[in-house]
Parts: structure tokens; C-alpha cells; sequence
């Protein structure tokens, strides 16, 4: 048997109660304290063998990046471990959704987003220390505070390890039960749509209103009709809100509107697109204001060459790695943008992301946490 997954699986309880403590310990995106008692622990479990340095993530909690000890004499270039500390389940979550082991998962708030993940690098880690497997590069791992809301704080850091790495390997979880890789993802933007009407008694003066909500239904038809689902382009009006009363020609209404590309090219003529948009009544204003947040993760040569890597690698541990895509942006959207190669998806195999049934398969527990440590060993 390969000698990683060996030594995973003799480690699997210790994994375990790794996963539960760092999942006991909750850490939503908006509580910088708890996400700063998180980033200690974590500290903590490395302090004996990495270099530990954190940074203030303004409202949101510390960022942290760790440097590790490992074999190998010579080091020549880096790899990044990416991953986040945040999760979006609210402090006493664990009161309703304790952590437990059942029917062969582990279930909590932030198991399989992206606590297990976290486990499973540190873990390899300890596996190629402990195997004495000498390591080319020199590795880190950082963990971002504020991933869940767009990581507006820590964009900056993260691309600027990613710029001195050779590779990226982020945490986030694999897709659907098989835990497919992920080479491609969706880029992420939002748009506010604001329109500016005449308020008028509906009654009295109606004639004299003009309605932003009817314009506002107008703009959102046309804006709707900007989805191309052939080119993976996705435009969504996900709220709405607008006018005072029924009786009360409305003065204002706006749409938040998310949009998701798979090319960097669509998203700059969605901006025009949202940046331009006329009003139907001339009397109506319409502003449109955002743009986007996470570029996409496109699957460049790069992409596809780590990918290839990870699934030689895994065919030694008996795994049929497969890759896939997705549309939602995670801050390897950020390291890929800038042709840093980049693998997304490395971390638990299970089902229920921000959902109820967060769950990760207590039987990928071992061979995660021994592709990641070939990974780091092997590229
Ligand atoms: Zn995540």
C-alpha cells in the first residue's frame, strides 16, 4: 500500500478529533473574535514545527499564514495551501447541529466548508514529516477571515503569496460524493440597480407620477435577457424592493443582481451592458453601480497540468480523480486570475455546504489527507 495513505489511515482518529475540535470551535465571517480564537487554535496545532504570522483583517478577524518545517535540504520556489477560517453558521449553531459522527459521516456547522479541509492539510504535513519524505519547495498555507463575504480584506495577501508561488492548492471542498477536483470556476459579480421615479397620489394626481416600480419591472426584464446560457453567463436579479405604500406612486425601487462568467472577456461587456441602461420613462432615472468580484478561475494549461498531477497521484492510492466546474468563486479565483496554476477542491468529500446537512464521508478522510501530502511532496 502507498506509504501516505498507510500512514493517514493509522492516523484517522487523530484526524477525526482533529476535525471536531477545529469545527467546535465556531468562527462566523462576522464575529472577528470567535474567528480569532479559531486562528489561535490553529496556531497552536503548528506553532511546533511552522512559522506563524497573522494579520489584522480590519472588522473581520486575523488572517493567518504558516510556514512549515520540512524535510528536504534545498529549497527552490513555493506552494500555497489556501483555505479560510470563516464560516457562515452563526455562534450556538452547535446547540441544534452538534458535532457527531453517524452513519458513516461526520456532521457540523463548517465540516465540510471548510474545516475538514484545514485538518487534511495539516495533517499531510505531519505525514511527510513523520515519513521523512524530502519536500522541493517550500511550503505555507494561509487561511483567509473573511472568504464567505468576498475576502475584500485579505485579496491583497493572498495574491501576494500566490505571485511568488509555483502553486496553489485550495481547501474548499470537492464536488458532489465522488469529490470531483475543481479546475474551472464561475466568475462573481453583484450589481445594484437603482431606479429614481416621481412619487404621486395615486388617487388624487396620478398623472403626475412617475413609478419607479413599473420601471423598475421593465429594467428587470431587459436585464434578465442578459443570460447567454451557451457561454455560461448567468445574470440573476436575486432581490427587489422599492415604493412606500399602494396608494403612493413609488419614487424609488432597486434589484441586487448577481452574475456569474466562465470568461473574464463577458464580464467587461456586462459592465457596459449594466452601465448603460436606458430608462423606458424618460421621466425615471436608472443607475446601475458594482461590477465584479471574483474573476473567474479559467482552466488554463496550467490548471490542467496540476490537475493531471493530482490524479496520477491519486491512482496510487486507488482513486479515479475526476475534475469538474462550478459557478461559485472561491479565492483560488483570485491566485488563478493571476496564471498562478492553481487546483480547487482538495479538501472533504461530502455534501451540504452552508446547508443543514453538512456532512463529510468518514471513508475520504484518509485518502484526502494522502493525495495532499503527495501533492505537496510531488510538485
Ligand atoms: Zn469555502
Amino acid at each position: 500500500m502507498d506509504a501516505c495513505l498507510a500512514f493517514a489511515q493509522s492516523k484517522q482518529r487523530e484526524i477525526t478529533a482533529l476535525i471536531r475540535e477545529l469545527v467546535e470551535c465556531e468562527s462566523p465571517t462576522d464575529d472577528s473574535k470567535a474567528v480569532d480564537r479559531f486562528v489561535d487554535l490553529v496556531a497552536s496545532k503548528v506553532s511546533g514545527f511552522a512559522k506563524v504570522k497573522t494579520w489584522p483583517g480590519g472588522r473581520f478577524g486575523r488572517h493567518l499564514r504558516c510556514e512549515f518545517q520540512l524535510p528536504g535540504r534545498k529549497k527552490e520556489g513555493r506552494i500555497l495551501g489556501l483555505g479560510h477560517s470563516d464560516t457562515v453558521w452563526p455562534i450556538g449553531t452547535l446547540k441544534t447541529m452538534p458535532f457527531r459522527e453517524a452513519d458513516g459521516r461526520l456532521w457540523g456547522p463548517g465540516v465540510l466548508d471548510m474545516k475538514s479541509g484545514i485538518a487534511f492539510f495539516l495533517f499531510a504535513v505531519c505525514t511527510l514529516r513523520e515519513l521523512d519524505i524530502a519536500v522541493r519547495r517550500t511550503v505555507t498555507l494561509q487561511l483567509n477571515a473573511d472568504e464567505e463575504v468576498g475576502s475584500d480584506s485579505s485579496r491583497a495577501l493572498t495574491e501576494e503569496e500566490a505571485r511568488r508561488s509555483e502553486a496553489v492548492l485550495v481547501l474548499e471542498p470537492g464536488t458532489g460524493l465522488a469529490g470531483k477536483l475543481k479546475t474551472a470556476r464561475k466568475g462573481v459579480g453583484v450589481y445594484d440597480v437603482t431606479v429614481k421615479g416621481i412619487a404621486a397620489h395615486s388617487g388624487v394626481d396620478f398623472a403626475a407620477g412617475a413609478s419607479a416600480v413599473v420601471e423598475l419591472a421593465r429594467q428587470i426584464e431587459k436585464i434578465a435577457g442578459f443570460t447567454n446560457l451557451k457561454r455560461g453567463l448567468t445574470v440573476n436579479p436575486g432581490v427587489i424592493s422599492g415604493g412606500t405604500r399602494s396608494n403612493v406612486v413609488a419614487a424609488e425601487a432597486r434589484t441586487e443582481v448577481d452574475m456569474r462568467v466562465v470568461r473574464l472577456r463577458d464580464a467587461a461587456g456586462l459592465d457596459r451592458k449594466f452601465k448603460s441602461l436606458k430608462p423606458f420613462d424618460r421621466r425615471c432615472s436608472v443607475t446601475a453601480t458594482g461590477g465584479l468580484n471574483r474573476p473567474p478561475m479559467e482552466r488554463t494549461a496550467g490548471v490542467v497540468r496540476l490537475f493531471r498531477i493530482a490524479r496520477a497521484l491519486a491512482r496510487d492510492l486507488g482513486i479515479d480523480l475526476q475534475e469538474s466546474m462550478t459557478g461559485g468563486g472561491s479565492d483560488g479565483n483570485f491566485t488563478a486570475a493571476l496564471g498562478v496554476a492553481t487546483i480547487d477542491g482538495l479538501g472533504g468529500v461530502g455534501e451540504g455546504a452552508h446547508a443543514a446537512n453538512e456532512s463529510i464521508l468518514v471513508d475520504r478522510i484518509a485518502d484526502r489527507t494522502a493525495l495532499m501530502a503527495k501533492l505537496v511532496g510531488g510538485i
